[in-house]
């Protein structure tokens, strides 16, 4: 076979996870191969056009990016693959709505660590000190964080007892619940709903959620700022595809990975959807387990570790989003000022969790304004307003080809009348493009189970600090074969597939050194 097609490493699917892997590798000097499906990369990570606008699919934030000497994990990482990417940072936390009868809020939470708390102390007056604790937590966590990556999270003999004694109460804190903690001490109740605002970024609520992983993420919003592209996240997407040529390594789009190759517990190579058969010393798979074990390999190859983890643990949320680019702007609704809210039937997050366990009860929502972070982001008195939803339960159960797209109308019918009855605003005379994409969009385009783009549940005995502690070795099951991508160690969101792409490739060359 001396024709045969052979990479040191091939890496499949280019969405956030596949495309930080194979730039890690190429800046390696591996002879790195990414395959992607579609004919663009990104995954989630993209854009798409209806009429004259240009949407984002998906991205409102992304978290550790920072700049100058608020700069985080990720803002390093991609700088170091020589990413060309006009950032915005924002100076919106986020905006909150509860409509709960008893005892509503509406707030607009600002960046930065004493602003954020002047903002809680008016909105609930006498929160300030608790408040003030939870964001020195949350900086606490996020110098924690910093150190164990610097240690590419496996900090060894003296540096381990320094995580016994420096970070003991890091440790201490990442089985004890969100809510406990914030009660604990002592957060008003409407305080306390307030900070959890963010809840659905983790996929669980707030009493069942790791208090360092939530902690550690609102705080480096608060610090470092969300931030964006300027040309939607399909830019970013592209900037990696620049990088990983210009560092030598090849992309083929328009290419579906139908198998992997894997014999006696060793991963040979991949097989194409038209039959090219390309082998490689290392795979590195951006797709989510419960596909790659499920339905790309023998199934007498799977290894029983990865089946009881697939069944142990909890599929993330299925998506929906309705997208809308409206003939008026944001501030000729009077919608102006906000860029994310999330808009609630109440405030208990809990109650919120359970309610998106039907299409008939999920009443919550989070709108987001993209021109008010980007002015010129659609046509002059235009503007784009987009709706995105969580569903813990499968929406998609019983809809048939055939009644398909009158369940997408119910559904676009139902979030303009609940919208415009919490806004008192009228929309639907103003709609220029509708576009919905349901689990099954999401499930089709990324390839992950239900449409679920928010890897698994973290749960106690499966969150954030679990995970990077067994990602080397302990999930390594199959030899010369890694898997990366949202559903990875370091949980869902872009900042984080982008981390875990870095760090499978990393693992990957540790592999390789050893002849593993
Ligand atoms: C509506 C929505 C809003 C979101 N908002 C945010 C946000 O504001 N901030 C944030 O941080 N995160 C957000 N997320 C989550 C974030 O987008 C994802 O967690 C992240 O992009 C997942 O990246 P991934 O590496 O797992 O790759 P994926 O995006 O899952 O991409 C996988 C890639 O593999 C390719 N592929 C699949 N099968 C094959 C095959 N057989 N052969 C070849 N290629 C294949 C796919 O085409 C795709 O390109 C949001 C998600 C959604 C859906």
């Amino acid at each position: 076979m001396s024709n045969q097609l052979h990479y040191d490493v091939v890496v499949v699917g280019a969405g956030n996870g596949g495309l930080s892997a194979a730039a890690y590798l190429a800046q390696n000097h591996k002879k790195v191969l990414l395959l992607e499906k579609h004919n663009l990369p990104g995954g989630c990570a993209t854009s798409f056009r209806r009429g004259r606008f240009e949407f984002e699919a998906t991205l409102h934030e992304m978290c550790s990016v920072g700049e100058g000497e608020t700069a985080g994990a990720v803002r390093r990482l991609l700088d170091s693959y020589g990413l060309q990417v006009k950032w915005v940072a924002m100076n919106e936390a986020f905006c909150s709505i509860s409509l709960d009868k008893k005892d509503p809020f509406n707030v607009y939470m600002p960046v930065g660590v004493k602003a954020f708390a002047d903002a809680m102390e008016k909105a609930v007056p006498g929160c300030r000190k608790s408040v003030e604790t939870f964001l020195e937590f949350g900086r606490m966590f996020t110098d924690g964080v910093e150190w164990l990556d610097s240690y590419h999270n496996e900090p060894g003999g003296l540096a381990k007892m320094k995580m016994l004694f420096q970070w003991k109460d890091l440790m201490k804190l990442v089985p004890i619940d969100t809510d406990t903690m914030l009660r604990k001490i002592g957060m008003p109740d409407k305080a306390r709903e307030i900070i959890e605002s963010y809840w659905d970024y983790i996929a669980t609520p707030s009493d069942s959620m790791s208090f360092a992983v939530y902690a550690f993420m609102t705080y480096s919003y608060i610090y470092r700022k969300p931030y964006i592209c300027h040309d939607r996240s399909h830019e970013i997407s592209l900037a990696f595809d620049a990088a990983i040529r210009k560092m030598g390594g090849d992309i083929w789009y328009c290419s579906p990975v139908k198998s992997f190759d894997v014999r006696d517990n060793v991963c040979h190579g991949v097989t194409l959807n038209d039959g090219t058969y390309i082998s490689a010393d290392y795979v590195i798979a951006n797709i989510h387990p419960g596909t790659v074990f499920g339905k790309m390999m023998d199934p007498k190859e799977v290894p029983v570790r990865d089946r009881k983890s697939m069944n142990a643990r909890h599929i993330g949320q299925p998506c929906l989003t309705v997208y809308f680019a409206l003939d008026v702007t944001a501030k000729e609704l009077g919608l102006d000022g906000r860029y994310d809210t999330f808009i609630r039937t109440t405030g208990n997050n809990r109650i919120q969790f359970e309610n998106s366990k039907s299409l008939e009860t999920h009443k919550e929502n989070c709108i987001t304004i993209l021109n008010e972070v980007i002015p010129d982001c659609s046509p002059k008195g235009t503007c784009l307003l987009q709706f995105t939803k969580f569903y813990d339960c499968d929406i998609m159960k019983g809809v048939t080809p055939e009644n398909y797209f009158k369940f997408k109308d119910k559904i676009t019918m139902d979030t303009i009348k609940q919208f415009e009855k919490d806004m008192k605003v009228n929309i639907r005379d103003h709609i220029e493009e509708v576009v919905i994409a349901t689990p099954t969009t999401w499930a089709r385009y990324v390839g992950s189970p239900n449409g679920n783009t928010y890897g698994y549940i973290p749960q106690n005995w499966d969150g954030m600090f679990a995970r990077v502690q067994s990602g080397h070795k302990l999930d390594h099951t199959i030899k010369r074969l890694r898997l990366c991508g949202g559903h990875g160690t370091q949980m869902d969101g872009y900042s984080q597939s982008y981390l875990s792409g870095r760090e499978q490739a990393r693992y990957a060359l540790l592999d390789m050194a050893k002849g593993e």
